[in-house]
């Protein structure tokens, strides 16, 4: 079957990576507008843009080598397992030391609450001291800052295309034709890597309109470190679903545990 998107964005230049699994060509149109043709053997796309060659990659969530920061940014302490792989700073925060500070500190609190906060649950922690890395991705999220262009936090066309979509913020699921809301925060367990929105402080204009990064961060890294003591493979609940319904009720409890507000 023959697919058309478009897309009218900045593309950057890319190598094909072996996980992906998108595989589109594409051809620049008169007025420049880039657009998929059909489906090819390819695991990337490779796009000629006048003299300029790119290509895109669909699928593989984790940073791709032209994501990176070099070098990445460790947390130190007890944070010393969280490393910044990805600071994208466009509409962003820039990576000054007043936000590498706050994304510390933050850590710091939700490494600090987590035990006291599960154990106030009556939850089973099967292991108090797990050793794990978490990676971690700050992306441009909104809409009208980036957040659906190539590589954003709400790219679902091509690094997140496989996400769940949810329609409000209750978490319903969206029906077919509907636009899913822009997410801030995503967490990625198995591959052990945590996205969050780049806009750490926010510019005084756009304080309406942000979530507290704080309270985003530790919601995330409480699906981590919930996954990673075992709390999470415990839980009282049967199916999947369930338990993963029960880790999100949680995580959002936790953020007011923490002293943070959505
Ligand atoms: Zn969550």
């Amino acid at each position: 079957m023959k697919t058309t998107y478009l897309i009218g964005f900045t593309i950057i230049s890319l190598t094909a990576y072996k996980f992906c699994d998108g595989t589109y060509k594409l051809k620049t149109r008169e007025d420049g507008v880039l657009q998929i043709e059909e489906k090819s053997e390819v695991p990337h796309v490779i796009v000629t843009k006048g003299k300029r060659s790119v290509s895109l990659v669909k699928g593989h969530r984790a940073a791709l080598p032209a994501d990176e920061m070099k070098p990445a940014y460790r947390l130190t302490g007890t944070c010393s397992n969280v490393i910044i792989r990805e600071w994208n700073t466009k509409f962003g925060t820039d990576r000054t030391e007043e936000a590498k500070d706050i994304i510390q500190k933050t850590c710091e609190v939700a490494k600090e609450k987590y035990l006291p906060f599960v154990e106030s649950k009556g939850y089973y922690i099967h292991n108090r001291t797990p050793v794990y890395t978490v990676y971690v991705s700050l992306l441009p999220w909104d809409k009208n800052r980036g957040g659906r262009a190539y590589r954003g936090l709400n790219d679902t066309t091509w690094r997140f295309f496989d996400r769940s979509s949810y329609c409000d913020s209750a978490g319903r699921r969206c029906k077919e034709g509907e636009t899913p809301l822009d997410l801030s925060g995503l967490s990625d367990r198995d591959e052990g890597w945590l996205y969050v929105l780049n806009e750490i402080i926010p510019e005084s204009w756009r304080v309406p309109f942000v979530p507290s990064w704080q309270a985003i961060f530790v919601h995330e890294m409480f699906h981590h470190m919930n996954w990673r003591s075992g709390v999470f493979h415990r839980y009282p609940r049967s199916s999947m679903m369930e338990k993963n319904a029960l880790d999100e009720k949680n995580a959002r409890e936790f953020i007011e545990y923490c002293g943070y507000r959505e």
